[in-house]
């Protein structure tokens, strides 16, 4: 079998929701393996659930193309999984950063509406327009707008992962009630921004 690296195009994964990248395939002992990036994907486990972070190795028999008629389910933390794959896959974002901007967003209060502005200055209304989002180490804040935030990487030109936990959880928010009220997202975007 010819091992091509990476593995072009996304991958369903069994026992998993969505699409994946697939990096590799190995020949371990006459067992073919596929090392898979699980995007966004999440674990329950009895306290809930976790944002699958790391590259698995899966056989290749679980593997197969991804066809759109694996969709996953528009509840809960498939959201997430929906929102982490089309920052992949339609925005072209790292999967790396995606993956801990998902771990940011399911993290409870990890992301508010900024009461402050970068400078300190006290925002009157707070809203979706400008998000206060917790470092990873939990001792700050990072002042995130769209296309913009105060951390150093985005300082450097990456779009970070603060950047793409904002936009899942405004996207999450937004598309929720659209969806509910039948509405658009323009709609549901200008009440909220207003
Ligand atoms: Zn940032």
């Amino acid at each position: 079998m010819s091992t091509p690296n990476p593995m072009q195009g996304t991958y369903q994964v069994k026992d998993r929701r969505g699409a994946h990248l697939a990096r590799a395939l190995r020949d371990l002992d006459g067992v073919v393996t596929v090392e898979v990036l699980l995007i966004g994907s999440t674990e329950s486990h009895q306290y809930g659930y976790d944002i699958v972070s790391h590259w698995e190795r899966v056989l290749s028999a679980d593997v197969q193309p991804y066809t759109p008629a694996a969709a996953y389910q528009s509840t809960g933390p498939a959201d997430l999984v929906a929102l982490a794959q089309e920052a992949v896959t339609i925005y072209a974002l790292d999967p790396a950063r995606v993956q801990r901007a998902a771990q940011i967003v399911h993290r409870r209060y990890a992301i508010i509406n900024a009461h402050k502005d970068e400078h300190g200055i006290t925002i009157p209304r707070p809203s979706l327009n400008v998000l206060a989002v917790e470092s990873d180490t939990r001792r700050g804040w990072y002042v995130v707008r769209p296309g913009s935030c105060t951390c150093k990487d985005n300082e450097n030109g990456h779009t970070c992962k603060h950047r793409i936990a904002a936009w899942m959880h405004r996207e999450s928010i937004i598309r929720r009630l659209a969806t509910a009220r039948r509405v658009s997202k323009a709609q549901i975007l200008a009440e909220l921004t207003a």
